[in-house]
């Protein structure tokens, strides 16, 4: 046993925009502490954090591009008469040819290098090529430039391109390929313990007896985690008991962030926060006036930081995306991890008892025009069935009591890509 006990806190339940506004802070101040950094192939790298910056190898486009099929020409030359095709050039064809002289032409396609001499591309559809001579066709003009991007014009060679503390989307990878990188410094995933508590629980692979519960809150926070950018670690499930509990968070406080499910209630063997501050937690929250996650719970352990997440299997995957996964994200090196929220027009009112910010399992449909949502009937937190009909979490605020039909509300985004 600690010899130190400090006092018992007095409970501190915020309003869910001060618990978002805490852990922010905490984040910004993570986002200050130096980050460990290793390599990884650029494919590999896809979803993590890029640890420094993409510069360009060369100038883009490294030589004046066409970007139109057509014939590059002088564009005062254009005004002036029928030019003479000359030759062609294709798309990674180097011309040979001198430079385009007043009169001339070349044929030229999408991507292909600019030949000297010529200033600008004429489309295609924009001329009659009469006998190897072409003349605008219509009431048109040819720009000097037009349908060229200049060599240097996209980056010039050493311009940052792709900026680092950001996690590594599609363009990025894009950009980076176009600049030959093909291993990128990355920061290193923060380790993310997985405790869950509960004597009820057993694990998914065993034959639950009548009055269990599998486990499925470790499982879905791992993923979590990996989504945000950790690499989650699977403790054992954690007994319903003092002394195990203490243990178990003791051990899991040589990881970058604990994360602890269940046991943060006010019943009778809810061990978790007794546990933690025997071990001389601090607390910077411990509860929202949200719904699900009211008794969700955020502090620091000697070492890491932890969250306690309420058991219900919604709690814990509401309560990790508001709270938990922007702090995480800040651990990997992400210089802005938000939740992700969108806005969305109700399909049908909603009427819920105000005072606590909800978030309810939803169906989000967008498209082109924008997104629609409705509510999913739920039996309450628990309901792992309706959660996984849902795509959503529908954000109720505080103060509202009916939404009516069309009002644009926001949802939660847990499963992003
Ligand atoms: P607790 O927060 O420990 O009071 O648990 C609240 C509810 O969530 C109870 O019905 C638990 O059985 C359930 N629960 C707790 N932990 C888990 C878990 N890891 N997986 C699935 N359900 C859980
Ligand atoms: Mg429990």
């Amino acid at each position: 046993m600690p010899h130190h006990h400090p006092a018992a806190p007095a409970e501190t339940i915020l309003p869910y925009d001060e618990a978002a506004a805490v852990v922010r802070h905490h984040a910004d101040q993570v986002r200050l502490l130096p980050h460990a950094v290793e390599s990884a192939p650029l494919l590999a790298a896809a979803g993590r954090v890029l640890a420094e910056p993409i510069a360009a190898d060369r100038n883009q486009p490294p030589f004046p591009r066409s970007t139109r099929d057509g014939y590059a020409c002088r564009a005062a030359d254009l005004a002036r008469g029928p030019l003479r095709v000359i030759g062609q050039l294709r798309a990674g064809e180097a011309w040979s040819g001198g430079p385009v002289a007043p009169g001339e032409c070349v044929e030229i396609m999408t991507g292909a290098a600019l030949p000297a001499g010529a200033d600008s591309v004429v489309m295609l559809e924009h001329v009659t090529n009469a006998a190897g001579h072409i003349t605008l066709s219509g009431p048109r003009e040819l720009e000097p430039g037009e349908n060229v991007v200049p060599a240097g014009a996209e980056a010039r060679a050493g311009d940052l391109v792709v900026p680092a503390c950001r996690r590594i989307g599609v363009t990025a990878i894009a950009a980076a390929a176009a600049c030959g990188a093909a291993e990128l410094r990355v920061f290193a995933r923060p380790r993310v313990a997985i405790l869950s508590t509960g004597d009820e629980l057993v694990d998914l692979t065993a034959q639950p007896l009548p009055h269990q519960i599998r486990n499925s809150n470790s499982y879905s926070l791992a993923a979590q985690v990996q989504r945000a950018g950790g690499k989650p670690i699977l403790f054992p499930v954690v007994r319903d008991d003092a002394a195990e509990t203490e243990r178990a968070i003791a051990e899991a406080s040589a990881c970058d962030l604990v994360l602890i499910t269940g046991g943060v209630s006010m019943g009778k063997f809810d061990f978790v926060e007794p546990a933690l501050r025997s071990i001389g937690a601090e607390f910077f929250f411990t509860g929202a006036r949200i719904q699900p996650g009211k008794p969700v719970v955020f502090g620091k352990l000697p070492g890491p930081y932890f969250f306690g997440l309420p058991g219900n299997p919604i709690s814990t995957i509401v309560t990790f995306a508001l709270f938990a996964a922007p702090l995480l994200g800040a651990l990997a090196g992400d210089a802005d991890a938000q939740p992700q929220f969108v806005l969305a027009h109700l399909e049908e009112e909603v009427q819920v008892k105000p005072g606590l910010t909800r978030f309810l399992p939803a169906r989000l449909e967008s498209d082109v025009r924008g997104a629609r949502i409705r509510r999913i009937p739920w039996q309450g937190s628990g309901d792992l069935a309706a959660a996984a009909r849902a795509n959503a979490f529908l954000v109720i605020p505080e103060a509202a009591a009916t939404l009516p039909t069309g009002t644009l509300a926001s949802a939660l985004i847990v499963d992003a890509s």
